[in-house]
């Protein structure tokens, strides 16, 4: 592995017998996004650099309720929990008309690739709030009642000045969680001697959709199992392989690139790359949108190759890390937008408006993209259904009947 300690920027070589890939994915490359700035899918990349195997990487999930607290702040795309629509919260367009109904039944309480898509369609149409989003409308619950049951998620609102209890909180759906990532084994093991994923950075654990709650729940258990494997590897393996020195030469040039080029305005790059996979490789696709954005991503990834940094200090130089960041985020849209491409239904968290069908779920099959020469293969195989098949449910009695018949 090699390291750059942020406080000095000085480059560290470990050699290790196991190795465990754990950066956590997060689609910061959306214009509102939950995860905290400085997750860019570095694990992903530098799967992909190896050569690895990518799944499912269209499957990203939208959380349909981010806080719209306007540009000037991070706080929005923060997340307002699920329980605020689970409890009985209505979303109001411009209009101040609930809207859900007319998109599904089960209204606020369908699942977040629902909810997400109805209120981007209605952003799309233009019956939005003040800022572009909806209203989620909590006070008919009762504000006494809604300031003790979701203390922490009135707080926040309160902080960036709204009141969550009694009036209108303006909200749009942020991109959340990555059900796609590296392709791995059931002990955390990648198809790379040695290197093992677990977490978000792994693809396939949640198929197209993630119900919420499971994130963490994927991290840990997925998390252990790798972590007794590579101990049980560590233990019988030998001797640490000599390094490649050229591969370690290679590595360090590339972090070197930013500081070989003039200073440029990688702020401006950012902005174009978020609202790009916004408006293009978003919650609604087509063909010519993803086409469109595979366009935007060359220019993108050549004027960032050309783009270096105004400041040569290495220590703390977080600019620096900011271009390594971006080139991670354009590499890994270039696949998300590929895989969507690829990707001719509509499942889960994908929707294609060009193609609005689910498809067969016994003749399915899952995209897996991987860096071959200078560009990206992408291959459908089809999805094994190994324990159990679609109609089938390892549940005896009524609960585990298909959903239709147990309505
Ligand atoms: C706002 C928010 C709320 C959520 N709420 C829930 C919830 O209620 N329940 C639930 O189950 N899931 C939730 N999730 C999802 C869940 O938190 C994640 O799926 C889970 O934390 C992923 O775990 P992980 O170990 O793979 O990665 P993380 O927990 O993200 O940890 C990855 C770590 O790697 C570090 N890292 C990244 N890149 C590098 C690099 N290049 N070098 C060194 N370090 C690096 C990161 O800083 C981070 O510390 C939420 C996610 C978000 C963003």
């Amino acid at each position: 592995m090699l390291l750059i300690d942020i406080r000095t920027g000085s480059y560290h070589f470990v050699q290790a017998k196991a190795v465990l890939l754990a950066t956590g994915g997060g689609p910061t490359m959306y214009l509102y996004h939950t995860p905290s700035g400085d997750k860019s899918c570095d694990g992903m990349a530098m799967a992909m650099r190896l050569g690895l195997a990518m799944r499912d990487m269209e499957m990203v999930q939208f959380h349909p309720t981010g806080l719209l607290a306007g540009t000037d702040t991070r706080m929005t795309g923060t997340v307002l929990e699920e329980g605020l629509r689970g409890a009985g919260g209505y979303l109001l367009n411009g209009a101040a008309e609930r809207f859900m109904t007319a998109y599904d039944p089960a209204g606020e309480r369908a699942t977040r690739d629902i909810v997400s898509r109805a209120i981007y369609a209605e952003m799309r149409a233009g019956n939005t709030t003040t800022n572009g989003g909806v209203h989620i409308q909590m006070s008919h619950l009762g504000p006494d009642s809604v300031a003790k049951r979701f203390k922490g998620m009135v707080e926040r609102c309160a902080d960036c000045g709204f009141d969550l209890a009694g009036g209108l909180v303006e909200v749009v759906p942020t991109a959340h969680y990555m059900m796609g990532g590296v392709e791995f084994e059931i002990d955390g093991s990648t198809a790379l001697p040695g290197l093992y994923a677990a977490g978000e950075d792994c693809g396939g654990v949640h198929g197209a959709n993630r119900l919420g709650g499971n994130g963490v729940a994927n991290s840990t258990v997925y998390g252990g199992i790798a972590g007794d494997a590579m101990a049980a590897a560590v233990s019988k393996a030998g001797a640490c392989r000599d390094p490649d020195e050229t591969v370690i030469a290679e590595a360090v040039d590339r972090a070197e690139r930013p500081f070989t080029k003039p200073a440029g305005d990688l702020s401006n790059l950012r902005d174009r790359l978020s609202q790009m996979m916004w408006d293009d490789v978003g919650i609604l696709r087509t063909e010519a949108g993803l086409h469109r954005g595979l366009g935007a991503l060359d220019d993108l990834e050549q004027e960032l190759l050309a783009t270096g940094l105004a400041d040569g200090d290495r220590a703390f130089n977080l600019t620096w890390h900011d271009w390594m960041n971006l080139e991670s985020l354009i590499a890994v849209s270039k696949v998300i937008t590929h895989a969507s491409l690829a990707r001719e239904d509509s499942r889960g968290a994908h929707f294609r408006e060009d193609f609005p069908e689910t498809g067969a779920l016994d003749t399915t099959a899952y995209t897996q993209v991987r860096q071959k020469g200078g560009g990206l293969a992408i291959d459908m195989v089809p999805v094994a259904f190994s324990i159990v098949k679609p109609g089938d449910s390892l549940i005896d009695d009524d609960a585990g009947a298909p959903i239709a018949a147990a309505e």
